[in-house]
């Protein structure tokens, strides 16, 4: 999907699970639909208090959950920073986390769908996601770090 069908995907659903659509919540769906950082509520808050000056923490983890709720985006735990990282994109996928730098990166991989496709049929489930989540150390932080 395209990031405006996203934003329109997720701005719809709050609005049908009967949350108003103020330009705050319209602007954390606009961002989540764009970002492919995995952002955190807190790098959501940085990002737009600057061009929403009412935006609260509060609103920001509460459309957070309400989307989460809804399917729509998923929440991927923490990458060893203790704050929960955010995922837009719903479709079978790897995520990796970095544990030193608290990244967290896409890796599209045939399995992931093959694993999808495994799971349905031996279970008789609808499978509507997938979260996989990796935890290890990327590249750049091994060479700095020696890890
Ligand atoms: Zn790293």
């Amino acid at each position: 999907m395209t990031s405006p069908e996203t934003t329109h995907l997720l701005a719809e659903k709050l609005s049908q699970a009967g949350l108003r659509l103020t330009p705050q919540r319209l602007a954390i769906c606009r961002y989540l639909a764009g970002s492919r950082l995995h952002p955190t509520a807190q790098m959501i808050y940085d990002e737009l208090r600057p061009q929403y000056p009412s935006l609260s923490l509060a609103t920001v983890y509460n459309t957070l959950e309400a989307l989460v709720g809804l399917g729509v985006i998923h929440s991927l735990g923490n990458a060893g920073d203790n704050a929960t990282h955010y995922d837009a994109d719903t479709s079978p996928h790897v995520n990796l986390a970095c544990l030193s730098c608290h990244r967290v990166i896409d890796l599209h991989s045939h399995h992931v769908n093959d694993l999808r496709d495994e799971v349905a049929a031996a279970s008789g489930y609808t499978i509507q996601g997938a979260r996989v989540l990796y935890y290890g150390y990327c590249p750049e932080c091994r060479g700095k770090n020696n890890l």
